[in-house]
């Protein structure tokens, strides 16, 4: 890596500003440790892109996912936390201080937590991605607004698909959820609200071959698995929710990653590079909440706070349980 002009070295730098990065750099605030957090691409995380968290505690009616990031990061800023708008493309984990390149400089950090996050799972159908962006979507609450009064379909039959399904009738005349087995793999609640709701339609043991289109999107290609048929089913939208990727690519190579990418840590956080810690869902493919994302974010920054004060020459003050 080389070594550009604006360099800086911090105690603790964390990668990505969602639940998990944001929890980390209030805790390592706390801490009089002046962490710096890069915000990437989506400053808040995935949690932003949601209308209503209703699973946080706190907020007995919910929260807007925007304002909670936006509370989470003020709260974090209060006791010096620093966000900034950049990303990290490259990382060398082999000595300490780590280097961290970014788009703007580089980072020499004396620990680095890694709330990198996850991002949705394409579909990778022809169509698809000349499509985005003119009837494809991966976000409802971003895009469910230009739908008013129109047909869409959602593909999926988890959480996601159903929490987004259920957010688009407000805007769209009819949603179909298009699910590739004969059952949901969602939640108690969120089927029953969806099944029930009289906007929502079920096309059962189809898959998405092709999305079709020229300026905008006017049908999806289905085959159902079990039958093998296909058909045509016209529609103005395509929103896509099957899963997501962790965005780790850049660690390949220097952490451990399982065999779906995800970063490997013991129940501390730690990886296998002393003083590099990760949290949320960058290591997470369990829990995928806001909640626990934010949980192993604090835990993160509190492992690094320990790590600094057992390595750096000056101990830092705890400030664990200030
Ligand atoms: C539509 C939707 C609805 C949801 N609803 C709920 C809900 O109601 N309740 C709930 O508990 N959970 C919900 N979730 C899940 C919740 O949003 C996630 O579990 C949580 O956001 C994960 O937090 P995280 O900090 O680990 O990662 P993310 O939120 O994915 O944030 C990752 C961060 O890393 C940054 N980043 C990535 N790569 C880099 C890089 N190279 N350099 C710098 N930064 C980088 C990104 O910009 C982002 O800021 C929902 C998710 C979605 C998609």
């Amino acid at each position: 890596m080389e070594k550009p002009s604006n360099s800086e070295q911090v105690k603790v730098l964390v990668i990505g500003s969602g639940p998990a990065g944001l929890s980390a750099a209030l805790y390592a605030a706390r801490a009089d440790l002046n962490p710096v957090v890069l915000a990437g691409m989506e400053l808040g995380g995935q949690v932003s892109l949601t209308n209503t968290v209703e699973n946080y505690p706190g907020f007995p009616e919910g929260v807007g996912g925007t304002q909670l990031v936006e509370l989470f990061q003020k709260q974090a800023e209060r006791f010096g936390a620093r966000v900034e708008f950049d990303t990290a493309t490259e990382v060398d984990l082999s000595q300490r201080p780590f280097r961290v390149q970014t788009y703007n400089g580089e980072y020499l950090a004396d620990t680095l937590i890694i709330s990198t996050g996850a991002t949705p799972i394409h579909l990778d159908v022809p169509g698809e991605s000349e499509l985005t962006g003119r009837g494809v979507s991966y976000c409802a609450t971003c895009d469910g607004w230009f739908f008013k009064d129109k047909d869409v379909v959602v593909v999926g039959g988890g959480d996601s698909a159903l929490e987004e399904g259920i957010f688009l009738t407000r805007y769209a005349k009819s949603v179909t959820i298009i699910h590739r087995r004969d059952a949901l793999r969602a939640g108690a609640i969120l089927q029953k609200r969806a099944i029930e709701h009289p906007k929502i339609k079920f096309v059962w043991n189809s898959v998405v071959t092709e999305i079709l289109g020229d300026e905008a999107v006017h049908a999806v290609r289905l085959k159902n698995v079990v039958t093998g048929e296909t058909s045509d089913h016209a529609t103005d939208g395509v929103f896509i929710f099957i899963g997501h990727h962790p965005n780790t690519q850049i660690f390949d190579g220097q952490l451990e990653l399982d065999e779906h990418g995800y970063l490997v840590t013991d129940k501390l956080m730690h990886t296998k590079v002393p003083g590099v810690f990760a949290a949320g869902e960058a290591a997470d493919p369990t829990f995928r909440q806001v909640i626990t994302s934010a949980g192993m974010g604090a835990a993160a920054a509190m492992q690094a706070i320990h790590f600094l004060e057992e390595h750096a020459e000056t101990p830092v003050e705890s400030a664990i349980s200030k």
